[in-house]
């Protein structure tokens, strides 16, 4: 077996060095001859071109002596505009495929790859009997980063100081355990990380470890939970021997709540034994650790509502740090940590644009800065500008414009009334969030788009405002009333939100009075609480007040939307022909109409 992989591999090595030498070869002797730019263009304008090939930025020509030239055009040269005005046959071409067997070459590497890999395994195995070893299967199949390969630092993890804070102790016991176990302190063998997706739990449990220096294993939950029974529970045991035997170390699991979560929760309960395996020999396992074997077991999640109490009772994760959305401050230091190594325009004011994205995770801020950086060599700029910025902001916010989408002329006018209602309501009502821009450019699932983006952060939400807004998210379906006097689908991710909010409004913020400042949780399938009891009178209330809420803001948004039917015209018109309207637009399109 061995011999067989040994002399494998050698014949890959060989084909592959013998792929490259070829290709090598094929390539170094020049076929053309290249020329000055400042010789091409003399040629140009003499006449001596009759018709050229251009590729990229390469320009191609066979001379009258036969030989085949070419130079390499500035991209800020008119030489198109040259060739054409001299009668040149311009041809364009794509600039050429790698040739098939690169291609064939990648999409085997990992082959190439894993076939080498196992060679040298069984190479190192070598001295303790064969079997076993191809059984990998119960291998935890963790990532491991050693101390020389991290190099992320907590200074790379920014705007959630107090979770750092609270980390600190734990990287000072992975550097100096012995300091803590002299002093006969408890050191924590769990942390919990929570909060929602992309806020930095992974970045910031990578940093401990490199603050620390310590090896940092990493797995995901679900990896644990695969089809083969068992597996799951023998991965856990694996990771943990791994992780003893390279102490002071972390381990890192991501998404516990696919092996963590309540036990008793899900449909059909008692169904998923795998899981509950796994879980089990977690929690032993971490049961198990002695004072001294120094790992530290920090997991995330953005479920932590159903996670099993098990988990989080003392000796297990019973330190929980959680880890929250940046707020305007924050998000301005993340921006900067992403912009660190690129080059940014004078013109760049990073709280203008930490003020425009409420509710952006650190993740989305950092491809905000990465789509940024994207534009601005695309566009061969020198510097990222605010304007690009703008521009990768709405390309995070919306997804990105999906302008093959094709759309008749009707679906798009009733689109652009649509968000024109939306506009329209949130213009005219005092109190709403300022609109930001209308778009009808299908973004991700949605057809068009109106942006309101808040003046400052919203912490304490209050009824004008959250009514306002009913208000606002019942205007698309009543312009398209108004105009089209008939409902299309286009409004069901409004109305969903409507009934969302209206409901909240009534049970969780106590904003009805009849019924009154007190709170009702519903039922939740995937939630350890249990659904607040209340009687039959109460949820018959309940139901009533929700209704009168929405239907009010339905009347209140009508009214305002019939009042200035003129102003609804001349926005959807508007919308119609530049697909994407800013708020000075808007304000032009108010002014104008309201002077006539
Ligand atoms: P989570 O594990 O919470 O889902 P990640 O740690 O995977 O989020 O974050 C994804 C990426 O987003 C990070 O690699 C980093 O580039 C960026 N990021 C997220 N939060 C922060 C932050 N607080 N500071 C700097 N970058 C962040
Ligand atoms: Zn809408």
């Amino acid at each position: 077996m061995q011999k067989f992989y040994k002399n494998l591999s050698l014949w890959l090595i060989v084909a592959l060095a013998s792929l490259f030498l070829f290709h090598y070869c094929k390539q170094s002797p020049d076929r053309h001859h290249a020329v000055a730019y400042t010789e091409f263009l003399k040629k140009v304008d003499s006449g001596a071109l009759t018709s050229v090939t251009i590729v990229d930025n390469t320009v191609s020509w066979k001379a009258t002596d036969g030989t085949l030239q070419q130079t390499v055009v500035p991209l800020t040269s008119d030489a198109l505009q040259r060739l054409l005005g001299k009668n040149v046959t311009v041809r364009a071409e794509a600039s050429s495929q790698p040739p098939w067997f690169l291609l064939a070459l990648l999409s085997w590497l990992p082959f190439l790859l894993l076939g080498v890999g196992w060679f040298f395994y069984s190479q190192k195995g070598g001295g303790q009997g064969g079997g076993g070893r191809v059984m990998a299967f119960g291998k935890s199949r963790a990532r491991l980063i050693n101390p020389e390969e991290s190099k992320i630092k907590l200074d790379d993890v920014a705007g959630i100081d107090e979770a750092k804070d609270e980390v600190a102790e734990i990287i000072d016991f992975l550097k100096k355990p012995q300091k803590f176990v002299e002093a006969g302190a408890r050191i924590p063998t769990g942390v919990l990380l929570y909060g929602e997706p992309g806020t930095g739990k992974t970045l910031l449990a990578k940093a401990i470890a490199g603050e620390a220096g310590v090896p940092f294993f990493s797995i995901s939950g679900s990896n644990f939970v695969e089809m083969y029974v068992g597996i799951g529970a023998s991965r856990v045991r694996d990771l943990f021997n791994e992780g003893k035997k390279k102490a002071p170390c972390i381990i890192f699991i991501d998404e516990i709540d696919a092996v963590g979560r309540h036990r008793s929760s899900g449909a059909g309960s008692g169904g998923n034994d795998e899981r509950e395996q796994t879980l089990n020999q977690l929690l032993v396992e971490m049961d198990g650790f002695e004072a001294n074997d120094h790992v530290i077991v920090i997991a995330a999640t953005n479920r932590q509502d159903i996670l099993d109490p098990a988990l989080l009772r003392p000796g297990r994760f019973d330190r929980q740090v959680m880890v929250p959305l940046p707020d305007v401050g924050g998000r301005e230091k993340i921006l900067k940590v992403h912009a660190r190594n690129t080059k940014i325009g004078e013109d760049v004011n990073w709280q203008t644009i930490a003020k425009g994205t409420p509710g952006f995770s650190g993740a989305q801020l950092a491809s905000l800065v990465n789509e940024a950086a994207l534009l601005m060599t695309r566009r061969n700029s020198r510097a990222i500008t605010m304007e690009i910025l703008e521009a990768a902001k709405d390309k995070v916010l919306m997804g990105a414009e999906r302008r093959s989408l094709i759309i008749t002329d009707r679906e798009k006018r009733i689109t652009a009334c649509h968000e024109a209602g939306h506009t329209l309501v949130a213009w005219m009502l005092p109190g709403t969030d300022p609109v930001h821009k209308v778009t009808i450019i299908p973004r991700g699932r949605a057809l068009g788009v109106t942006m309101q983006l808040p003046e400052e952060e919203r912490n304490a939400l209050d009824r004008t405002y959250l009514f306002h807004t009913l208000c606002t998210l019942l205007g698309g379906r009543i312009a398209e009333e108004i105009k089209f006097n008939q409902m299309t689908t286009g409004a069901g991710n409004d109305l969903d939100r409507v009934s969302d909010l209206a409901r909240k409004m009534v049970c969780e913020w106590g904003m009805s009075e009849a019924v009154g400042p007190m709170t009702f949780r519903a039922s939740n399938p995937l939630s350890s609480q249990p659904a607040q009891i209340m009687s039959e009178q109460t949820a018959m209330l309940i139901d009533s007040e929700v209704k009168k809420l929405v239907q009010s803001a339905y009347d209140t948004a009508r009214l305002v939307v019939v009042d200035h039917q003129d102003i609804l015209e001349a926005l959807t018109t508007a919308l119609v022909e530049q697909e994407t309207i800013t708020r000075t637009d808007i304000q032009a399109i108010v002014d104008q109409v309201g002077a006539r």
